[in-house]
């Protein structure tokens, strides 16, 4: 064999799971042999090596387990190995072979008693051992020429067993003289080397990866190739944020830097032998081979692209007095000196007068409990202990560019109340980091996620609410084209029904409701509020009080609220603070812009005059679509009564048409845009001129309908008397000086009011820069298209306030 390219193909343990698993990777092999001479490590299967360490952890009491763990062990690759190969491969009794040197070694007590750390090498291994010869005999199946090569006959290491340091020099020669590239293709151990009295020793967990590295130097390969089980490096640990992306390209300083830092997708030293070359590297995944996963070259620029995140732990936090502090700092520097893989400390004080904090690893921690409760108590003294903490790390070269971006991650925390217990920003390092309990954690680091991948960010949505808003509003949303975000509904619910799905509704489709649940709002609210990993909109088209009165829970939790239900905005006034108090705590936001005025932009504008220092000195106008449709007819001489049947009819006017009539709708506007401006005002202080007739007031709603009639002559003569003044009626409101009267008024046919038509509403606005002519909204202000169009475009409003 003559090729011109070597090529360092390196299995995990997840890329050996099976027998498929297998033939697939002797496969991935075999295309190589077209260009290049390959040369194969392995990792042990998946899951051996913990299996081997459960046995090594074994105790007297357990002991009696060891039998069948080997047993099992051993049938599982005699399985894997008959799946595979041939069973007159010679390799066969091989591997017979070793799991009988696994029983003597595992019975081997006086080794194990002397040395244990040696012991315990030697049985882990047992997993790489086993695993190359099987690998090596799927080759032979395929005609692939091939031996099994235990790699602790040329990876040199010190005795620091079990994680063993590896002497270079030694190990590149011996390399390059066992391994010879004209033979056939050899299949090598990764994890294992040995000492210089040639007891095997291990290169740490995932140190496969590390092996191939060893090895890729030593024999100039122009490529390595890690088959893994996810696509490449990705953004985040998948089992963390399952959203995580995969990145396209790296440099060898970026993914050496990641590892370190726990992005353990591959080993951090794996890079470390080859630094200085040429070698590509390439992550793939066994699972999804057609996805390229992420090329590694020594040169890549990334120019920003390195955005990633990393999580370590579990950790615990111990505050102490600090008149104690020194001395604690003494005892754990020197427990965690009996403990060489422990790098346990971060000394803390924030000031002066604080107590002091000390954050280690939670296993170190386990091992060091006793010692410690017993210094405390000679000490008299206590220790106050958090757990269960995870360091969230977000990566980005621009870090060493300005400040920028740590204070965008920062606020973005804030914005989503996550207050970290410790943040950690060195000078020059390429990332920022964040101790959090696991939950906010994970959700950290999916909002982080979010905000730094490529492709758009996702924004949860739950609709509460199908009638006719919500369901114009999902048709609408299933229309929409947006090109940053993505939206996903969560949920949807009416009064009875329920719909969840976390990936997303699809709303191509009719929804489903035969998978739905019963609406139970406690229980929908703990939903949302657990497991909530995005920021989520709450959209509530129902009307009901009971979900309005749910907006306090949701906004402590940050959740975002847009409706077009006016209830919320206009119980009493100190709900309507709690809302705000809550809203500004929480970093939540709330968009109500339908609620008066349906798709005119009202609260936005008087928000804007507001902001820019626009004081507003009176809001008046029209805010009443059925009103104004009512008072066309009358104009047009169409009896009171029929013009009350024909606005319930085309669906202007709710069913009790009351409702309207009372002016309690005008009211609840007039109450929401003051409270928006700020006044504190309750509904009992606004005048409202009632429509209903006083004897009506309180009849059943047939009844209403049915006496309404009796008063037509009354009506047509109050607007007769108005046209003959060249006037017309209005249902108008106007807030002035704190005050809110709402009612009828007789305004000049030609005017901007007298001339309103359809469902038309006109809001004028004074302020101190319009105080002669006001500025002027005019449009449809009712109507579910329009609603459902304003609360899409609140929804959006929110999007754009996240990010
Ligand atoms: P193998 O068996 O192939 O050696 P490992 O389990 O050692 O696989 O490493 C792959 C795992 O690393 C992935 O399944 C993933 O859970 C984890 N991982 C952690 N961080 C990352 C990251 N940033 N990108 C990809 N995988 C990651
Ligand atoms: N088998 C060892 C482990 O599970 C080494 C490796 O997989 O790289 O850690
Ligand atoms: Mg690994």
């Amino acid at each position: 064999m003559s090729h011109s390219e070597t090529h360092i193909l390196k299995f995990g343990g997840s890329s050996l799971k099976n027998a498929s698993l297998i033939n697939q990777s002797a496969n991935i092999v075999a295309g190589h042999m077209q260009k290049a001479h390959p040369i194969v490590v392995v990792s042990a299967i998946g899951g051996v090596t913990d299996t081997l360490i459960e046995l090594t952890n074994l105790d007297q009491k357990t002991e009696h387990k060891s039998c069948r763990i080997i047993n099992d062990l051993e049938l599982r690759h005699r399985r894997i190995f008959d799946e595979v190969a041939s069973v007159s491969h010679p390799n066969r009794g091989d591997l017979q072979d070793l799991f009988g040197r696994l029983r003597t070694t595992f019975d081997d007590k006086s080794l194990k008693s002397e040395h244990y750390q040696a012991w315990k090498d030697q049985i882990l291994s047992i997993g790489e051992r086993a695993s190359a010869l099987i690998f090596s005999a799927a080759l032979s199946e395929q005609q692939i020429e091939s031996t099994a090569h235990e790699s602790s006959h040329f990876v040199k290491t010190d005795s620091t067993f079990g994680k063993a340091r590896v002497q270079r020099d030694a190990t590149r020669k011996l390399i390059r003289k066992f391994i010879n590239q004209s033979q056939a293709v050899p299949v090598i151990t990764g994890f294992i080397g040995s000492n210089e009295k040639q007891q095997i020793t291990t290169l740490g967990r995932s140190g496969s990866d590390y092996s191939a590295g060893l090895i890729a130097d030593a024999l100039d390969a122009d490529h390595l190739e890690i088959w893994t089980d996810v696509d490449g490096v990705l953004t985040a640990d998948p089992r963390w944020v399952p959203d995580a992306e995969s990145i396209e390209q790296l440099s060898f300083g970026d993914i050496s830097e990641l590892s370190a830092h726990g992005a353990r997708v591959i080993h951090p030293k794996t890079i470390q032998p080859i630094q200085n070359k040429k070698t590509t590297v390439l992550v793939k995944n066994s699972y999804n081979p057609e996805h390229p996963g992420t090329l590694i070259t020594s040169d890549f620029d990334t120019n920003g692209s390195l955005k990633t995140i990393a999580i370590t732990g579990p950790f615990v936090r111990l505050q102490i007095d600090q008149k104690y502090a020194y001395d604690l700092f003494e005892k754990l520097n020197k427990w965690s000196a009996d403990n060489p893989n422990t790098k346990p400390i971060e000394f803390r004080q924030q000031s002066e007068f604080e107590a002091v904090r000390f954050s280690l690893k939670q296993s170190f921690f386990e091992d060091i409990k006793e010692q410690l409760s017993a210094w405390a108590a000679k000490q008299n003294t206590l220790f106050n202990l958090d757990d269960n903490l995870y360091k969230v790390k977000k990566f980005s070269n621009q870090f060493n560019k300005g400040e920028q971006l740590s204070g965008r991650v920062i606020s973005l925390l804030a914005k989503n109340n996550i207050q970290p217990l410790h943040t950690e920003r060195n000078y020059d390092e390429r990332f920022i980091s964040f101790l959090l309990p696991e939950d906010e954690a994970r959700r950290a680091a999916h909002l982080i996620n979010n905000a730094i991948s490529k492709t758009k960010p996702v924004i949860d949505l739950f609709i509460a609410g199908t009638g006719a808003v919500g369901k114009t509003l999902l048709n609408q949303l299933n229309k929409l084209k947006t090109t940053d975000i993505e939206f996903r509904l969560i949920g949807t619910c009416n009064s009875r029904n329920t719909l969840w799905n976390t990936d997303g509704i699809n709303l191509d489709t009719t929804l489903n409701w035969d998978e739905a649940e019963q609406t139970n709002w406690d229980t929908l609210l703990d939903k949302l509020t657990k497991n909530q990993h995005r920021d989520l909109i709450f959209v509530d088209a129902t009307g009901s009080e009971e979900v309005a009165r749910l907006y306090p829970k949701l906004f402590a939790n940050t959740i975002h609220v847009v409706t077009p239900s006016k209830l919320a905005n206009t119980f009493e006034q100190s709900f309507f603070d709690k809302l705000q108090s809550l809203i500004q705590k929480h970093h939540s936001s709330f968009n109500y812009e339908t609620t008066v005025g349906a798709g005119l932009p009202v609260i936005s504008t008087i928000e804007e005059l507001q902001s820019t220092g626009n004081k507003i000195t009176e809001i008046s106008g029209v805010v009443s679509g059925t009103m104004t449709y009512l008072f066309n007819q009358l104009e047009q001489d169409v009896p009171f009564s029929k013009a009350i049947a024909d606005a319930r009819k085309k669906g202007y006017a709710e069913p009790d048409p009351r409702d309207d009539l009372s002016g309690e709708d005008v009211a609840r506007k007039f109450l929401t845009l003051a409270r928006t401006l700020g006044i504190k005002i309750e509904r009992e202080e606004l005048q409202v001129e009632s429509l209903i007739p006083k004897e009506l007031k309180d009849v059943d709603g047939k009844t209403f309908l049915g006496k309404l009639s009796d008063y037509d002559s009354e009506w047509k003569q109050r607007i007769r008397s108005a046209q003959e003044r060249n006037e017309t009626l209005r249902y108008t409101g106007k807030l002035k000086d704190g005050n809110i009267t709402i009612g009828i008024e007789s305004v000049p046919q030609d005017s901007p009011l007298g001339q309103l038509k359809g469902t038309d509403n006109l809001i004028q606005i004074y302020s101190e820069f319009y105080n002669q002519t006001p500025l002027v909204i005019q449009g449809p202000g009712a109507g579910k298209e329009v609603t459902a169009a304003g609360v899409l475009s609140d929804i959006l409003k929110t999007v754009e306030q996240l990010t």
